[in-house]
């Protein structure tokens, strides 16, 4: 085994920011300080600022600049989203459509709903966590208005046929909200062409600040407000813009977006070197999530036998940081409901591992975790008396 080392690999719970994107934030934070409101002309350059990021935003989604609003990050994007269009949207319906395996910040939103006199269906995914269309088709009463469902998992990567949802949506005349918080900078967006009517996203899962995120609106779409203050956002999102903020997330999102086929390659060569080593030392493992249309940097494992919180804590005395299902999931001692909804038995469920590669990731990195890996597994095994009751049954 090599010496310690220190390999992040949980990107998909939050990035480093660039320092590209921090050389861009750092005057707002001292010579540039202007509230954007104010109307004296230091101010203005701020105002400026928060409109070239609002450009840039709109550039990587195909939108207008004037169909983005900034908001405190990707939970307050989701949660703005479902809410604003419930509300406003009342007198034609009550019913949302969402899935099983959206993130806490959609799930939570929708059960809120649910108890105002919203009804939800929360549609089932296969085996590899996909929407069945015909099942969504089949959702749809007189009564919905709205469709939420993610671009892409946090948990195991798979992404959805998100322009075929829009397709249904937009020719049933209701609303269509993704998440993409994941998508951004791993999946070409195009709101226009794929029929996206709400969009969330956040910075700091590609390479900017954490507490700010976007949510795309359409021009035309009816929603209510959910943070209620001063004016700002062409009054729809009040508080005084996090500034240094905005204009890292503008900054991010055109690095991110600037050669997303390149990053791809980069990224998955290195996950396909991991997981094909991964499958070929460790018996008794299963690859979740879809095998194709997954995110490029996305590995999710289940190795059966163990658990998947003692697994954790040996990788970090090894330097290796990883999660097992969401971040936001651990620390609870349920198995991740995205887990559960691709069919996957609790005892199996609990034994998995997320991988989340990124640009911070190298081959050596790739390497090192093959090294230590699959002997932290063997060595939780071999405490199993689940595992030794099987072997003692092969032979
Ligand atoms: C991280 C994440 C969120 C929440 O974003 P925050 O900026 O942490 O609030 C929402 N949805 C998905 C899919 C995420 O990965």
């Amino acid at each position: 085994m090599e010496g310690k080392r220190f390999v992040y690999m949980d990107h998909a719970a939050t990035t480093y920011v660039k320092k590209e994107v921090l050389e861009e934030m750092l005057p707002y934070f001292t010579e540039n300080f202007g509230n954007p409101s104010s109307v004296y002309t230091f101010a203005r350059k701020s105002k400026r600022a928060i409109e070239d990021a609002r450009e840039k935003v709109a550039k990587a989604l195909n939108a207008l600049p004037d169909e983005i609003f900034f908001t405190g990050g990707g939970s307050e994007a989701d949660n703005w989203a479902i809410k604003g269009v419930a509300f406003a949207n009342k007198d034609k319906g009550n019913h949302i459509i969402t899935t099983k395996i959206e993130h806490h910040a959609v799930l939570h939103a929708c059960e809120y709903l649910e108890k105002h006199g919203f009804e939800v269906t929360y549609l089932d995914v296969d085996e590899y966590g996909m929407v069945d269309l015909d099942e969504l088709k089949r959702a749809i009463t007189d009564k919905t208005i709205l469709i939420t469902i993610m671009f892409a998992n946090n948990e195991i990567g798979t992404i959805q046929p998100i322009a075929e949802i829009g397709k249904i949506a937009r020719e049933k005349g209701i609303i269509f909200h993704t998440d993409a918080v994941q998508a951004i900078g791993n999946v070409k967006i195009d709101v226009k062409e794929m029929n996206i009517d709400l969009l969330s996203l956040a910075a700091h899962k590609f390479y900017g600040p954490k507490g700010v995120g976007a949510l795309y609106i359409r021009k035309g779409v009816k929603i209510d407000n959910l943070i209620h203050g001063g004016g700002q956002e062409r009054r729809r999102r009040a508080g005084t813009e996090n500034l240094p903020g905005i204009v890292g997330l503008g900054k991010a999102i055109e690095l991110a977006t600037e050669d997303i086929d390149g990053h791809n390659e980069k990224i998955r060569k290195l996950r396909d070197r991991l997981l094909n080593g991964i499958m070929e030392k460790i018996p008794y493992t299963k690859l979740n999530g879809h095998p194709e249309r997954r995110l490029p940097g996305n590995i999710n494992v289940s190795f059966r036998f163990i658990e998947g919180e003692s697994l954790l804590l040996l990788l970090d005395q090894f330097g290796i940081c990883a999660s097992t299902g969401s971040a936001c999931s651990s620390g609870s001692l349920d198995p991740s409901h995205v887990l559960l909804a691709i069919g996957l038995p609790h005892e199996i469920a609990h034994g998995s591992l997320r991988l989340s590669l990124g640009d911070m990731n190298t081959e050596e990195d790739v390497d090192y975790v093959l090294s230590v890996l699959p002997n932290i597994v063997q060595r939780l095994r071999e405490m199993s008396p689940l595992y030794e009751k099987f072997m003692k049954g092969e032979k």
